[in-house]
């Protein structure tokens, strides 16, 4: 098979000058991610240690998401913590204690930082090492920080998975390792391809127990299939690892990309690549060509938020016809984007950061046919006659591989064929 995607641009976006933004930003906090985080890990736990508007947050978000054992809480920071006046690390070792004692299933245990543990400077790290000792070896406790001060929601993942990378035991293995968490099916999918060809063995972080633990070295090799884990990236570099710098697998073109170039670390050949591709391809092209007719010829705003930007840029600039005005991203991690600017032909503004007014002010310039911003952004633009889609379903959705991208273009054309609809309707 011949690839029938467009060439690559003569100039992708890899030079362009970025526009650096740093004000007021409308974005979750990463405590986000334990909604998805708590789903691929069976036998963790996620305890906040923060506030009452913690507990709303993650009781909010999972109450309509989630109906399952909770895997996750709130350990409420009181006034009193607050104001110093009292231990909150003997009180964090009470409720841990009460925890592990009720729940037997609990292997791994997460505390996970919140703005209000870090605005009074709670170790959580000093926590998580005393527990650990004292716990060991039926449940292994790690610490990482969601607070919303200066991150974003997809962060949460990052600061989870990084903190699991220092504990993974050394190996001299040849493997590859999956970093991401994505649901199982589209997992089990992209392993399958993978394995059709040859490579292995895979592993996957996070993995779904602290039973399938492996090693890593500088045998292990790595390909992220979410841009948003670059501490994740940089801890495992730390360990030796190696990273397969790839296109995100989103869409046909970015998915094979992604394949290809995990394949070619294994010496897969040219024949059995396309063998095993081929029908995949075939399905995923269909299925954008259908899903995409909306999109063609219109234009598009990202805010930044979910740090899925730049590859979504790319699969909606070069498979469904749209055009980008300005990609916003809440930071840019030139080693792991590298390959998705390169395809983004020159022309999009590039932002970095986010100074919320302003990145406003340009998007009315432009009214864009369709901006991709956080919840708290698509109710404004929406009564202003703007088109939105909300960000933080791309997290929520399975998106990634072929079978998966007629879904991930019918996410962006869903919304303007709703708005065509109501226009229909006014008329
Ligand atoms: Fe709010 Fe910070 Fe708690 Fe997130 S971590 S819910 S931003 S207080």
């Amino acid at each position: 098979m011949t690839d029938r995607f467009a060439p690559p641009p003569s100039r992708g976006c890899s030079d362009t000058p970025v526009l650096k933004q740093r004000g007021q930003h409308e974005v979750f906090c990463g405590l986000t991610g334990i909604i998805w985080l708590h789903r691929k890990m069976q036998d963790a736990f996620f305890l906040v240690v923060g506030s009452r508007t913690c507990a709303h947050l993650l009781q909010s978000a999972a109450g309509v998401m989630i109906f399952a054992e909770p895997r996750f809480a709130t350990a409420i920071l009181e006034e009193t913590d607050l104001a110093g006046l009292a231990d909150a690390q003997d009180e964090l070792d009470r409720v841990v204690g009460q925890l592990l004692e009720r729940r037997s299933d609990i292997r791994q245990l997460f505390l996970v930082g919140s703005c209000p543990s870090e605005v009074i400077k709670l170790d959580l790290s000093r926590a998580a090492a005393r527990m650990t000792e004292k716990f060991a070896p039926r449940v292994r406790v790690l610490n990482y920080s969601g607070s919303g001060i200066e991150t974003t929601f997809t962060q949460g993942e990052d600061a989870c998975l990084a903190s699991m990378v220092p504990v993974l035991p050394q190996s001299a293995a040849r493997e590859l390792l999956l970093v991401g968490a994505l649901p199982d099916v589209v997992e089990q999918q992209a392993v399958g391809l993978l394995e059709a060809m040859g490579v292995g063995p895979i592993r996957v972080l996070p993995a779904a127990s602290v039973n399938d633990s492996y090693g890593i070295g500088e045998n292990t090799v790595f390909a992220l299939t979410q841009p948003f884990l670059t501490d994740t990236h940089a801890a495992l570099e730390r360990r030796g690892a190696r990273h397969i710098a790839a296109p995100f697998p989103f869409g046909e073109e970015g998915t094979t990309a992604w394949l290809r170039a995990v394949a070619s670390e294994f010496g897969v050949s040219q024949e059995l690549f396309d063998t095993v591709t081929e029908a995949p391809r075939a399905r995923a092209r269909k299925a954008v060509a259908q899903a995409s007719q909306s999109l063609n010829g219109k234009s598009v705003f990202f805010f930044p938020d979910s740090q899925l930007e730049i590859p979504l840029a790319r699969f909606l600039t070069r498979e469904c016809g749209m055009t980008a005005i300005e990609v916003g991203v809440p930071f840019l991690h030139r080693a792991v984007m590298a390959p998705d600017l390169d395809l983004l032909a020159q022309g999009p503004v590039i932002a970095e950061g986010q100074d919320v007014d302003k990145q406003l002010d340009r998007c009315r310039a432009a009214r864009p046919d369709l901006s991709i911003c956080g919840l708290g952004l698509a109710n404004p633009l929406e009564a202003e006659g703007l088109t939105t889609k909300w960000s933080i379903e791309l997290v929520f959705t399975p998106v990634h591989f072929y079978e998966q991208a007629g879904d991930l273009a019918g996410l962006f054309s869903r919304p303007l064929r709703r708005r065509n609809l109501l226009k229909l309707e006014a008329a």
